[in-house]
């Protein structure tokens, strides 16, 4: 098959080492020639934002989807017009990256989701609005930037004036997240629930661990969110919903990326299946793949340390290579940047106090600078 996909970052770059595997041919389109992606697929430049580019990207394909969700929708519902498949579909992409669409989504199909508001700008500020809130850009968050909290009257000031939501405070016990896949044919497959966890000396939400260590009660609460989700969103695809386990015991979705994802990294060595060979099953509507975990496992994201900028130096790496089953992943990218995301490390363990010992010592082994 011809496989589209738009955008071409890291997303991309492992699905396309898993599809290796098979016969196909996997086209990207993104706008920077030395992507993640490009060396490793039939790389088109162009802007996955572009109505043109996106129109001509995906006429011929036997099926087109996305590794990043700020890409034009209505280009995308023109291909299905045209008889391309598009998965997610365009309509499930439209909803998702806009914030505003998505919490009305979650109202509308009663999926639990921090009560908000929606603002259009700075002059139709609600005044019954209680503080503390998060405010949410409509469009163009990610990774955290587009997200802020406001606590009083005083931190007004930071207040964006842009389309966003406004959304009640939660009080966070853990942040889970799950991912799961739907094939055309209707059928689904839950990956087992995946938990970030801070780390207690630095307090950054760095880890990603599966299993995540909840109660039977949360677990029931996140399935019927998923069989609510998947019947809502009538559209193949793979999406991960980001939830919150609130300090009462109840669990909240925060967003859903309708796309591989961050939290499912750990599944390349933890899996008996990866979220990246459940994408290929979703786009070929083959038989879905079997998630189950052998293990403890985790995932230590790479990012540029702050105060460097410019072509990368991995330092640790060699130690990182002699721990037993320690897995490296780069994502091919040459210049790093403070907080960028440039790699991962996946570890298996027996336990969960095994594995945040490992991952605690793992952490302190590596360092991505500049040279
Ligand atoms: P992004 O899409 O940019 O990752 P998120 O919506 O996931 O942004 O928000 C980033 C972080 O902000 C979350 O992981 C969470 O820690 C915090 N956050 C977001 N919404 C809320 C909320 N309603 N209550 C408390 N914390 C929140």
């Amino acid at each position: 098959m011809k496989i589209g996909i738009l955008g071409g970052g890291q997303l991309g770059r492992m699905f396309i080492q898993n599809a290796l595997k098979y016969d196909d041919e996997i086209y990207i389109l993104d706008p920077s020639a030395d992507c993640p992606s490009a060396g490793i697929s039939i790389f088109t430049k162009g802007d996955f934002n572009n109505y043109d580019d996106v129109l001509a990207f995906g006429a011929g394909k036997d099926v087109v989807s996305i590794e990043i969700e700020h890409v034009n929708a209505e280009a995308l519902a023109e291909l299905e017009r045209r008889g391309v498949k598009v998965i997610p579909s365009a309509q499930s992409i439209a909803t998702i990256q806009q914030k505003i669409l998505q919490k009305e989504f979650y109202k509308k199909h009663e999926i639990p989701s921090p009560a908000f508001q929606t603002v259009q700008g700075k002059e139709d500020f609600p005044s019954e609005r209680n503080f503390p809130f998060v405010q949410k850009l409509n469009t163009g968050g990610y990774d955290g930037k587009g997200v802020q909290v406001i606590k009083n009257e005083v931190d007004m000031i930071e207040f964006w004036d842009a389309p966003s939501v406004l959304e009640d405070l939660v009080d966070i016990d853990k942040e889970l997240s799950v991912i799961v896949a739907i094939n055309e044919s209707g059928e689904t497959e839950t990956f087992p629930i995946t938990e970030m966890v801070a780390d207690p000396e630095l307090n950054l939400l760095d880890f990603n661990i599966c299993p995540s260590d909840i109660d039977q009660d949360t677990r029931d609460q996140i399935s019927a969110i998923v069989n609510k989700f998947s019947k809502a969103i009538n559209s193949p695809g793979l999406f991960a919903i980001e939830l919150f386990l609130d300090t009462q015991g109840k669990v909240w979705v925060n967003e859903t990326a309708p796309r591989l994802h961050n939290s499912g990294h750990q599944s390349q060595e933890g899996n008996a299946n990866s979220q990246f060979e459940q994408m290929y099953r979703v786009l070929k509507n083959l038989p879905l793949a079997d998630t189950e975990i052998h293990a403890y496992s985790g995932m230590l994201n790479l990012v540029g340390e702050a105060g460097h900028s410019g072509p990368v130096e991995y330092q640790g790496l060699t130690q990182v290579m002699q721990e037993p089953e320690t897995y490296i992943h780069l994502y091919g990218k040459t210049e790093t940047r403070p907080g960028r995301k440039m790699g991962h490390i996946n570890i298996l363990a027996n336990s969960r106090e095994e594995l945040l010992e490992r991952l605690q010592a793992v952490k302190k082994m590596v360092k991505v600078v500049s040279r």
